[in-house]
């Protein structure tokens, strides 16, 4: 099985209307109608609606950086998944580091987003990633492998269908460090061996499996060279068009770069 690459630029929160309109019309325009890799971008809340907009009629996915537990109710500051939906979205991510290290959420606060999002029709994207501290305590291989076993708690190997991973070293991520592609390329064999055992051998063929920290257009190709890693998440090197169609071009098949 072929896995069709995909990559993902987090805009984090960076941007105002104004040049979140330009960027995300520079880069519908980049990727026209149709692409050989799935691109998405994960605006700010405020302006996913404009940019889904901007998005439609291009090969140009959208999603929320984050979606919240809970269906509705009283949740001031949340974002129910169904909310992203409606306003255009395909995706959420979920777990990103920035939400597990800066704000203190956890695999059980991960697994009921992951459950949220799929519930509202949305794809998710799950983040996962150890710290420094754990890698130098030849932490990392339980550390990543356990936030993708816990924060999938109670979803099927039906839902998986909607589920690929972004392994993103919580040391690279906006750092300018980035793993090698060998060290990459090691963490991503093992989550794709967790997904066999835990699921199925198909589900662990078919799931994508995307690097993130630090990628740019110098380190992608290397990168996404690497058998099991099928793609990047991008923050700094999203934020402007040109390097980030430069990394979307770095992840087409060899026979069409
Ligand atoms: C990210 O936020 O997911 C990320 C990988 O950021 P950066 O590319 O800036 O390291």
């Amino acid at each position: 099985m072929t896995r069709r690459p995909m990559v993902g630029g987090n805009w984090k929160m960076h941007l105002d209307a104004a040049a979140a309109t330009a960027l995300a019309t520079d880069v519908a325009g980049g990727i026209g109608a149709d692409s050989l890799v799935d691109v998405a971008v994960f605006p700010p809340t405020p302006y996913l609606h404009l940019v889904a907009e901007i998005a439609r009629g291009a090969a140009l996915q959208v999603g929320g950086q984050d979606a919240s537990g809970e269906t509705q109710g009283a949740y001031t500051g949340q974002t129910a998944a169904s909310m992203l939906f409606d306003v255009g979205c395909s995706w959420a991510l979920v777990g990103h580091s920035e939400r597990r290290h800066g704000l203190g959420e956890d695999d059980a606060l991960a697994s009921r987003k992951v459950r949220a999002a799929l519930d509202a029709g949305l794809r998710v994207l799950l983040c996962v990633g150890e710290t420094l501290e754990e890698r130098e305590a030849g932490r990392t291989f339980p550390t990543v492998c356990g936030q993708f076993e816990h924060s999938l708690h109670g979803i099927q190997t039906a839902d998986l269908e909607r589920i690929d991973i972004a392994y993103e070293p919580v040391w690279a991520i906006g750092t300018g460090r980035t793993a090698g592609p060998s060290e990459a390329q090691e963490v991503h064999a093992a989550l794709r061996e967790t997904v066999a055992l835990l699921y199925d051998a198909r589900s662990a063929e078919r799931i994508r499996i995307l690097y993130g920290g630090s990628v740019k257009p110098a380190n992608a190709q290397a990168l996404m060279a690497c058998e099991d890693v099928d793609g990047a998440l991008v923050g700094g090197a999203s934020l402007e068009s040109e390097p980030f169609l430069d990394i979307v071009r770095a992840a087409f098949p060899p026979e069409h770069s």
